[in-house]
């Protein structure tokens, strides 16, 4: 589901100052902070501001933003490593997704393995 916050979301509270997070980048409509618990030498998360539950539900709701968390990921990348990332997007408890406001691991900084399962 879609609304601008959603009260029982951690993702919404560090997207609203209510929790700390460590922030690497933000605009008005997105935000990017390192993962408590990195799987790479770079792993930042980036989220819209606005609550969606997952990346299908935002590319119908708001595929700009969707658009534009792809150049942050880029931008931090370039900023934060040699510029070469991973961008993943886990969407349903079976891929993995955990926290349900959608967010795009960017991960980096290193040569990445590929063992999916
Ligand atoms: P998912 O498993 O949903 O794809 O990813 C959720 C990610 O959020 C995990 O990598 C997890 O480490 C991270 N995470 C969970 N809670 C917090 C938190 O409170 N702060 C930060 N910075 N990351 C969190
Ligand atoms: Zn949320």
């Amino acid at each position: 589901e879609t609304h601008a916050t959603s009260s029982d979301c951690i993702f919404c509270a560090i997207a609203t100052g209510t929790m700390d997070a460590d922030i690497v980048k933000e605009n008005d409509r997105i935000i990017a902070f390192r993962d408590i618990n990195p799987q790479a030498e770079m792993h930042v998360l980036v989220i819209p501001r606005a609550h969606h539950g997952d990346v299908v539900q935002l590319a119908k709701a708001a595929p700009e933003t969707l658009a534009e968390l792809v150049t942050f990921a880029d931008e931090i990348a370039s900023e934060l490593a040699d510029g070469q990332f991973r961008f993943i997007f886990n969407s349903g408890p079976q891929a993995g997704q955990s926290v349900f406001h959608v967010h795009g691991h960017v991960l980096g900084g290193q040569r990445l393995g590929w063992t999916p399962a």
